[in-house]
């Protein structure tokens, strides 16, 4: 991806070195259950990090020192989400809505969102509760090593797949879902999970779409996203995992499905072909 000298966003909330503080699980064995959905991209909607307890720490005041790599990683970061920023008022505005902006938080180690607390180890998500990104930048390297899916592009994709859920929390898709939460069971909740995150999905791939239209594309970048949707698919991750799939338990879809509808956002660009909900094959 062409974005070095590029402008960055002016939404990147910078916490790093300041410390969650420590964290403590409502739930038990639960906590550690939910923390688990949560992970791999999850970006879920608020309630499932909810069910954490807050946390009680202490802000370090000494600034945080970042290596030149991590330097690099977070102006990169910043010049994705000013592109998304880009992209989707252009694409909000067509349709005579506004987008607002949502802020990205950097951070290291656990942070305090408005849906409780989280650990890095969740990896990227977003919170609906204060239309915030949380990135821990060591995920860009996890990408590459744990996830095999290497490239600058790869990571601008997990970028835009968790402002595709701001877009839906600006859309009120999020609040639609919601009660369904309380309603459902588990399993039966799932398969709005995944038909959220598909969706999730596809808008970066709108995003990407229109990024390849203003020029900043760059020779495999297309190939290292569709890669990266393909190695966060719940089948794959399970097998990786666990040895075996249990298809009632997905929350993201495999990544057959991942792959897909990434690839047909970035083919129409068109927001409006993107619902997943409506769709009868995933
Ligand atoms: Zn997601």
């Amino acid at each position: 991806m062409k974005w070095q000298g590029r402008r960055g966003s002016n939404n990147v909330e910078d916490r790093r070195g300041m410390g969650g503080g420590k964290m403590v699980f409502g739930g038990g064995i639960g906590g550690v259950v939910i923390l688990l959905l949560v992970a791999l991209l999850g970006g879920n909607p608020g309630e499932l990090l909810n069910s954490m307890q807050g946390m009680t720490g202490t802000e370090s005041s000494a600034p945080y020192e970042e290596t030149a790599k991590e330097k690099e990683q977070a102006e990169f970061v910043s010049v994705v989400l000013a592109d998304t920023e880009e992209v989707w008022k252009e694409v909000f505005e067509k349709k005579g809505m506004q987008y607002r902006e949502p802020k990205l938080v950097l951070y290291t180690g656990s942070v305090q969102s408005a849906c409780g607390a989280a650990s890095s180890a969740v990896g990227p998500f977003y919170c609906p509760g204060d239309q915030k990104l949380y990135i821990d930048l060591s995920f860009y390297d996890e990408l590459q090593s744990k996830f095999e899916a290497p490239g600058d592009f790869a990571m601008a994709y997990v970028i835009a797949h968790e402002v595709g859920h701001h877009v839906q929390t600006l859309e009120g898709t999020m609040d639609k879902l919601a009660p369904l939460r309380q309603k459902l069971s588990e399993q039966e909740y799932n398969k709005y999970q995944v038909r959220l995150e598909l969706q999730a999905d596809y808008y970066a791939g709108v995003w990407a779409h229109h990024a390849k239209g203003m020029d900043i594309l760059e020779e495999g970048d297309l190939e290292e996203a569709l890669n990266a949707a393909t190695a966060v698919g719940d089948d794959t991750l399970q097998k990786k995992g666990q040895g075996y799939v249990v298809p009632e338990s997905f929350t993201h879809g495999t990544s057959a499905q991942r792959k897909r509808w990434f690839y047909k956002g970035f083919k129409t660009g068109k927001m409006e072909q993107g619902d997943t909900f409506k769709a009868g094959k995933l």
